[in-house]
């Protein structure tokens, strides 16, 4: 029994009615490969390079970084690997390059701070590109997008990045590029950038952070932080429809999707894979296994005409528990 359990949980999860959801695992640390591996994830959906990056005492060099992406893309090809490019700033600092401020959450950080250290962040996308030579599974994830010129920023310096390495003489394959939906603007924004790039992937921790104003970090205004809020079904609604207008895939990366009550109103928008720390990924594919998109997509509908976060909880566990 415990070896068809273990089996189950390596096999691709797959709706009642044979929609197949990838789950990806969330990472930062090269410890975390293997038991992403063991415990089944499809590939990574979301690798945050600050991680390394806040554990020394300096910027590591292009073929440090090198080092680190290529251990990750190796040992999950031909699964896919999306780097995030540096997202510091906000509750992530790095010892060796402190930003002081007030607000640091609406201030410089992710893509803001890349944008402006064009050395900083032409060091990690060559090292990307470079780690990726003989693999064909790279994604890389811009953080923080607010408007369309920071895309268009970054995309422009990957552009530069890569064709400094074709001028080397590296044979380097296009990697896929992404953007992350955790700002409220990019909301508004999603079918835009969905068209100039090839997905999109919503970062939720953020994103009920600056919709709801509620610090995500802050225990006395904790019980305000909802997923299940109206507004925050409302805003994925809208990025999910913004993404397929365009026709491109869009994921979810954020804790909310290890949450087997989002999960499927997730499920039922039409989400195109989740990624999830590695603690949940044998549940959340649990509940793709128990439900029909078609019953997702029923339940959502309900809860997107409820008005309290607690009756759609309800709802939704009642849901939950019928499965089993
Ligand atoms: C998010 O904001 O949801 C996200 C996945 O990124 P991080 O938690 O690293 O800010
Ligand atoms: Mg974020």
């Amino acid at each position: 029994l415990t070896e068809n359990l273990r089996n189950l949980a390596l096999e691709p999860a797959t709706t009642q009615d044979g929609v197949v959801i990838p789950v990806y695992a969330n990472s930062g640390l090269l410890a975390d490969i293997n038991p992403s591996k063991q415990s089944g994830a499809d590939g990574i959906g979301l690798y945050r390079t600050e991680v390394p990056f806040m554990v020394r005492d300096r910027f590591p060099s292009e073929e440090e970084q090198i080092g680190l992406y290529r251990e990750i893309l190796a040992s999950f090809d031909p699964r896919p690997v999306t780097l995030r490019t540096l997202d510091v700033g906000g509750d992530k600092a790095l010892p060796y390059f402190p930003v002081k401020e007030d607000n640091p959450f609406l201030g410089w950080r992710g893509i803001r701070i890349t944008l402006d250290h064009p050395e900083i962040f032409l060091t990690q996308l060559r090292a990307m590109l470079r780690a990726s030579q003989g693999l064909n599974n790279l994604n890389i994830l811009f953080p923080m997008i607010s408007s369309l010129a920071e895309l268009k920023g970054a995309q422009r310096l990957l552009q530069r990045a890569r064709e400094e390495l074709l001028d080397e003489h590296y044979v380097i394959p296009m990697p896929k590029v992404g953007v992350m939906v955790e700002v409220p603007s990019a909301v508004y924004l999603a079918e835009a950038l969905a068209r100039r790039v090839d997905f999109l992937s919503v970062g939720s921790n953020d994103l009920i952070q600056y919709l709801l104003a509620v610090d995500r970090n802050n225990t006395r205004v904790a019980e305000l932080y909802n997923a299940l809020h109206p507004s925050v079904l409302h805003a994925l609604q809208q990025v999910t429809d913004g993404a397929r207008k365009a026709g491109k895939p869009v994921s979810i990366c954020g804790e909310m999707a290890a949450d087997p009550a989002a999960a499927i109103l997730l499920i039922g928008m039409g989400i195109d894979s989740l990624s999830v720390n590695v603690a949940s990924l044998a549940r959340v594919k649990w509940v793709i296994r128990s439900f029909s998109q078609e019953r997702a997509q029923e339940l959502l509908a309900q809860c997107m005409e409820m008005e309290e976060p607690a009756a759609i909880r309800a709802l939704l566990n009642n849901a939950l528990v019928q499965a089993g």
